[in-house]
């Protein structure tokens, strides 16, 4: 054996020997961790696009379990809740006390599209609120071939399944009115006492929102209908004049203090 290879082998042999007693540790480099942003996509994808690739904005409010889900907009010719929605976001954040134990999910344009244009029907010339699976939907160039066909809908029905709401309330014009579906009288009556709206039961309307979340799947849905031209309404008379049912929705079962 030359004595180059009887030097590597000795070396080998040592290292072997050092590193089975302990002596020998190899040197902790430090690890470079790139941290990747989260993917947008997963297996609880939510599209929050619009037809026309509006972005559909929704926020968050509070981590409690107890949910309510507001939005506006779904008739895009119906606009007054949009600036309602946005002046109830901005009441909760000044008062935090009311998400203890409670979570607010705000989408206050649920059809942008049809309010870019001013319609009552998306992009497409859907009708939203008759685009969702309940039992009594209809298929039609109006409502949709199929239930869902729409993003702006799937959008509505994602968020629905991702936070499971305990009530809804979705914003309407000009019917003047707190209608309701599924097991929410109760609920129309608490809000009815903080504004002038009558409670009056439309009627479940094939394939919305209603009759998918109140009758469907069971979730207390209020559509409240404001009176006709609310759309003009300065926002802090808005506010004023149905701010507190929203609060008083969002508190349920508990009274405004
Ligand atoms: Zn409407």
């Amino acid at each position: 054996m030359s004595r180059k290879w009887s030097l590597i082998l000795t070396t080998c042999a040592l290292f072997i020997v050092l590193s089975l007693t302990g002596c020998y540790k190899p040197v902790d480099y430090p690890v470079i961790v790139r941290v990747l942003p989260l993917p947008k996509s997963g297996p609880e994808t939510i599209a929050d696009r619009s037809i026309e690739n509006r972005p559909m904005v929704h926020t968050v409010q509070g981590q409690g379990s107890d949910v309510t889900f507001i939005l506006a907009a779904i008739h895009g010719n119906e606009k007054a809740g949009i600036q309602l929605v946005h002046q109830l976001d901005k009441y909760l954040q000044q008062h935090p006390k009311l998400l203890e134990k409670r979570k607010v999910v705000l989408l206050p344009v649920a059809n942008p599209d049809g309010v870019a244009r001013n319609s009552r029907y998306n992009a497409r010339g859907i009708d939203l609120n008759r685009n969702f699976p309940a039992s009594n939907r209809i298929n039609s160039n109006r409502f949709g071939r199929t239930a869902l066909s729409e993003p702006e809908s799937r959008f509505i029905f994602q968020l629905i399944r991702q936070y499971t709401p305990d009530r809804i309330v979705s914003i309407h014009e000009p019917l003047a009115c707190i209608d309701y579906d599924g097991p929410s009288r109760a609920l129309a009556n608490r809000m009815a006492r903080y504004c002038k709206l009558p409670i009056k039961k439309i009627g479940a309307k094939p394939g919305s929102l209603g009759s998918h979340a109140g009758v469907t799947l069971g979730i207390p849905i209020i559509t409240l209908e404001l009176p006709k031209g609310a759309h003009r309404f300065r926002s802090e008379y808005l506010w004023r004049q149905y701010g507190p049912a929203l609060i008083a929705a969002i508190v349920y079962p508990y009274r405004i203090k």
